[in-house]
């Protein structure tokens, strides 16, 4: 199975049949090839967000199918895309959105703890992987604690603690000072990498998306190669 991820004829309107009704995906189709890593690059409003959100399994499509692992997952109860959404995805937001109360270690661990993982393991494994990106000194801090850098590295970790089969980013490094941006970018291919994950990012960044193996556009709600 070599298609990790696949989206066909995927549709989503905001406010349908009202007057400010908005058709941000007209049919977009997109295959992730296993290990690959590839940039979504389009302006503010295009529909990125939405897009990520469809193959994250956080909202649906109107029409069309989302695939992941050669398993289609549109359809299903809540109850399995939830589960789907918890072993399959990781998903990074543009702000880090970890749990403010927990410490960086705790953030890690929680959604293994969800998929069954007992709590050593848990640990083991939220402090190897901070380890990896650097930040293992930092396993005991709360978000507030960090800095925004440090943030999006603990959340690189989140979204990976359960070994997801797809990696989806949003804008991961939108929100940091250029030098800290290029630095992180840099922490999060080289993860990507040594897993050999498959991921969608998005970015604005032409820089960031000329590192990754192809770039997909997004105009007028559809998808076109670069
Ligand atoms: P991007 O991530 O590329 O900036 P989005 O997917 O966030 O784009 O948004 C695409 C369009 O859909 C925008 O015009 C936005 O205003 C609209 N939109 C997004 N979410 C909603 C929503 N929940 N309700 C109504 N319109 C929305
Ligand atoms: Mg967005």
């Amino acid at each position: 199975m070599s298609n990790v991820l696949t989206l066909s004829g995927v549709t989503k309107a905001y406010n349908a049949g009202q007057t400010n009704e908005v058709n941000v995906l007209r049919g977009c189709d997109l295959t992730l090839d296993a290990g690959e890593v590839v940039a979504l690059v389009a302006p503010s409003g295009s529909g990125k967000s939405t897009l990520l959100h469809i193959a994250g399994l956080l909202d649906t499509a109107d029409a069309g199918t989302v695939e992941i692992a050669g398993e289609t997952m549109t359809g299903l109860s809540d109850r399995r895309r939830t589960i789907s959404r918890r072993q399959d995805v990781g998903f990074v937001y543009q702000f880090h959105h970890l749990l403010p109360e927990f410490s960086a270690l705790e953030n890690i661990a929680l959604p293994q703890l969800a998929n069954g993982v007992p709590t050593k393991a848990a640990e083991e494994r939220a402090m190897h992987l901070l380890d990896t990106v650097g930040v293992a000194d930092r396993a005991s801090h709360r978000p507030a604690a960090l800095s925004g850098g440090e943030q999006q590295r603990v959340a690189f970790c989140r979204a990976l603690a359960n070994e997801p089969k797809v990696l989806l980013a949003d804008e991961p490094t939108g929100n940091l000072d250029p030098a800290t941006s290029d630095k992180v970018f840099e922490t999060l291919m080289t993860l990507v990498r040594s897993t050999g994950l498959s991921a969608l990012i998005a970015t604005h960044n032409l820089d960031l998306a000329a590192r990754m193996d192809r770039v997909l556009r997004m105009q007028d709600g559809v998808l076109t190669p670069e």
